[in-house]
């Protein structure tokens, strides 16, 4: 089965359906919570598993200074080093290069930058970023875009989409010469992980089963295009254009939350989702709270990833269904109920406020696990809501229940 996005439902401009991967189906809308560094900070990936996450992020900046391109390359690639049989998607690097103002350089050919770690210097190409996503082997894989910086005037944001385009075009075809080398193809038979080994054995008789196997390692990764433009809503209008002009099997939308005021976040995304193809995948890059992943799901996008849920739990920070909680307060050192009463994760079930408030002020390791756990859970549930808000789409009655 090739890589595509199948909508089985719709309500308004918002579809709920199933991301077809090379490893595995992924519920859309999804949020896809950040490994950074092939970890999703805290939490250990049977616990991401058993929190329902199908597809998470990590990024090829972090990855490609440490533990480096080619030694996650050798293990299998990103799936058999941190041991995830579901879905990844990596960035380009391009966001996060762009952010180390002082330590970079930007020209036709690409951005020479210096290590944050150690000051060694770099250099990331549209083919070199094509080259470590590839040899990373992520699911779905980011062109390498120039982000826009917040405000910038016309001229810039022009030049900086032009950029983008270009580059867009050089990725793609660094892409189709080389997308049979990702280290999961047919041609890398030690690949197949130990579950998935442990299906074939219990399923010999079953033709099927093997069939979609040797489908499924025969597939290669799947490249996106991204829209970028400032926040202005014709540039915006022209990159999606030409972007998709250059053909991409999912388009996102990049270069936003980058200080600009969160209206005009909206008005730019809403205006820009109206450019990008109807039955292709809609990836919103590093947005945002729940409040604003559900209304940005319910616009028609499919897919969002952010830093906010897992970043702001390991500062004690907490979403539920009451509003945000600063775990931290002195007022929770004795309340004895669960932190969301309205929440099923494993967390709520069990400790009470006050002891999730005792870990946090004595810098308990458990601290940032069980809040993490606690925060992942609660957007997947705003997104789970969402699904079924859409899917319920023609019965009224039950949708209007759900939200
Ligand atoms: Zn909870």
């Amino acid at each position: 089965m090739p890589f595509r996005l199948q909508i089985e439902a719709t309500r308004g401009a918002a579809r709920a359906g199933k991301l077809i991967t090379p490893h595995g189906e992924v519920e859309t809308p999804v949020f896809m919570p950040v490994g950074t560094l092939a970890s999703v900070k805290a939490v250990s990936q049977d616990t991401l598993e058993e929190l329902g996450v199908e597809i998470l992020l990590s990024n090829t900046y972090h990855l490609f200074l440490r533990p480096g391109v080619e030694t996650v390359r050798r293990m299998g690639g990103l799936h058999r080093f941190m041991s995830w049989d579901r879905a990844i998607l990596t960035d380009s690097g391009g966001f996060q290069v762009f952010s180390l103002t002082d330590l970079r350089k930007v020209n036709e050919e690409g951005v020479a930058f210096r290590s944050h770690l150690d000051g060694s210097p770099h250099f990331l190409s549209p083919e070199k970023a094509m080259e470590a996503q590839i040899g990373l082997g992520a699911d779905v894989i980011m062109a390498f875009d120039e982000c826009t910086e917040y405000p910038a005037d016309a001229a810039r944001a022009r030049a900086s989409m032009e950029l983008t385009v270009r580059w867009a075009a050089r990725c793609k075809n660094y892409f189709e010469e080389h997308k049979h080398e990702v280290p999961w193809s047919s041609h890398q038979p030690s690949a197949i992980s130990r579950q998935e080994k442990q299906v074939l054995r219990s399923a010999q008789d079953n033709n099927r089963l093997y069939d979609n196997r040797g489908e499924a390692h025969s597939q290669t990764q799947s490249l996106f295009g991204i829209v970028q433009g400032g926040m202005d809503p014709e540039l915006r209008r022209e990159s999606a254009e030409r972007t998709i002009d250059i053909g991409f099997p999912g388009y996102a939308i990049g270069g936003l939350s980058v200080g600009e005021p969160r209206e005009l976040t909206r008005d730019i995304v809403l205006s820009t989702l109206d450019h990008l193809p109807a039955d292709q995948p809609r990836y919103l890059m590093g947005v945002g709270t729940p409040e604003e992943i559900a209304q940005y799901a319910q616009s028609g996008v499919d897919m969002m990833d952010c830093v906010l849920p897992t970043r702001a739990a390991r500062h004690g920070f907490l979403f539920t269904s009451e509003g945000k909680v600063s775990i931290k307060q002195a007022r929770y050192a004795q309340d004895e109920s669960a932190l969301d009463p309205a929440c099923d994760c494993r967390v709520c079930q069990r400790y009470s406020r006050a002891y999730l408030r005792h870990l946090y002020a004595s810098n308990e390791l458990l601290a940032q696990v069980l809040n993490t756990v606690h925060n992942l859970h609660f957007y997947l549930a705003t997104m789970r809501t969402v699904r079924a808000w859409i899917r319920a789409g023609h019965a009224p009655a039950a949708g209007a229940s759900q939200m």
